[in-house]
């Protein structure tokens, strides 16, 4: 294989900063970083900044659709958005024992990112086959939810929930328990208010799951997890209060991290989206949509995923009111240029801080560093370089995902990657795929 060499980027490189230099490649890895290096192939991205290829730890297949078909073309709208691994959910009641080799040879067979697993734990024989997960199929992070979904996901109890983190404790310090933190019980009396006085509004859905309801269950998980010891990771956080609890809990329990959304960033409950932004947790009040940017930047939240859910607006069902509409959207192509503009051009959010909680923090997390989360010789060859002025429409047809439909749709964005590095090889430009990409599954040891 040839020897590709990217010019004069202007490299983000974590924990280190802005250097303008050449990126070597060879053999789908980095090999050198410096000045004027030269290659067989040179790839001029003068004044260009390059960030360390993305990871979204936190996204779903094959819920409303196909699990093949989304594995192929919502890997490739993650590529085309400049995320070049994927960090994907997977649940359902039966023991992944009997089928999960399956999932992985599909992820090697069809995926167009690097694809990870995080196995939701719910039947008390899957929690009995965790060491097996981790050891045999390479599988080191389990998710439990303390509020589940109705009718879809089951909630789990404390007691559950104390035995799970503390077989995950027993694995050591590579694994880790994933927690939709949100008291259910909370949820329930909120529902039953919001239904008696005839709430239908998108903000009158953020009242079924009132503020509290998180911050609760974020004080308990990380409570219970200081009793097991285990590494836990709060999925999806959303409030104010949850960013407030925080900073309190992180300093006590340093085993804790959490993660945000794109989304939980640039939408509000009072959007004029409406219930096409239907969602759990639901968006939430402006001053939240700020803590969270402010967690961000002082380190009190870790990363930034989407919780994609692969959705068709006749799926949606927003015309069905809040009580039927399904939550869920399509999120993983519009990461980037979602936290381009509103964090890096609308708000100053620093450039490098942006390469650590989009690359870095999720890769050390998960036990993928320094293989991904940087820029350095021996890493994997994956990038993406981004042009902040670069203004463009979001339109969901071009976003490559099966969804008919992108909360973002008609806005303009600035700030879009334009060129993806996968492996050594440029695989998209200008949004367009230009040559096929191949993703693998990534195995994670103990
Ligand atoms: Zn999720």
């Amino acid at each position: 294989m040839s020897k590709q060499v990217l010019k004069e980027g202007r490299l983000v490189i974590p924990g280190i900063g802005i250097v303008e230099a050449d990126v070597a490649m060879e053999n789908g890895k980095i090999t050198a970083i410096g000045q004027g290096l030269s290659g067989d192939e040179e790839i001029a991205v003068a004044g260009k900044y390059v960030l360390p290829g993305l990871i979204d730890p936190h996204i779903h297949l094959g819920i409303f659709g196909d699990l093949a078909e989304e594995m192929e073309k919502e890997t490739a709208s993650a590529l085309r958005g400049g995320i070049t691994t994927v960090g994907v959910f997977m649940g359902g009641p039966k023991p992944y024992r009997s089928y999960f080799m399956d999932v992985m040879d599909l992820a090697d067979a069809r995926a167009a990112t690097d694809v990870f697993f995080h196995l939701a734990i719910m039947t008390p024989e899957q929690q009995s086959e965790i060491p097996f997960y981790a050891q045999e199929l390479g599988i080191t992070s389990f998710k439990l939810y303390m509020s589940g979904i109705p009718g879809l996901i089951p909630d789990v109890d404390d007691g559950f929930m104390l035995q799970t983190l503390e077989i995950v404790a027993g694995l050591g310090e590579k694994a880790i328990a994933c927690v939709h933190a949100e008291n259910p019980h909370l949820i329930r009396v909120a529902t039953e208010r919001v239904r008696a006085r005839g709430g239908e509004t998108l903000a009158d859905w953020a009242d079924t799951h009132p503020n509290a309801a998180e911050e609760d269950a974020v004080r308990r998980a990380a409570y219970l997890n200081g009793l097991a010891g285990s590494r836990l990771y709060l999925v999806h956080i959303s409030t104010a209060e949850s960013v407030r609890a925080l900073a309190e809990l992180k300093p006590r329990y340093p085993k804790l991290f959490a993660e945000t959304t794109s989304p939980y960033l640039s939408i509000d409950k009072f959007s004029s989206l409406g219930l096409v932004a239907h969602m759990v947790p639901p968006f939430r009040d402006p001053a939240s949509v700020e803590a969270l940017w402010q967690g961000l930047t002082t380190g009190l939240l870790d990363t930034v995923g989407t919780d994609n859910v692969t959705l068709t607006l006749d799926l949606k069902g927003a015309a069905k009111g809040i009580w039927g509409a399904m939550p869920g959207y399509p999120a993983v192509g519009t990461s980037l240029p979602v936290m381009l503009n509103y964090g890096v051009n609308g708000r100053d959010f620093d450039l490098v801080r942006l390469a650590e909680v989009m690359s870095k923090n999720p890769a050390k997390i998960y036990g993928l560093y320094p293989r991904k989360g940087t820029i350095a010789p021996g890493s994997d060859a994956d990038l993406v370089v981004v042009d902040l002025d670069e203004v463009k429409t979001v339109r969901h047809e071009e976003l490559g995902s099966r969804a008919d439909f992108s909360l973002y749709d008609g806005q303009n964005l600035k700030g879009w990657p334009v060129l993806t590095i996968k492996g050594g090889r440029v695989v998209v430009k200008d949004g367009q795929m230009v040559a096929e990409a191949s993703g693998r599954f990534l195995k994670r040891s103990l």
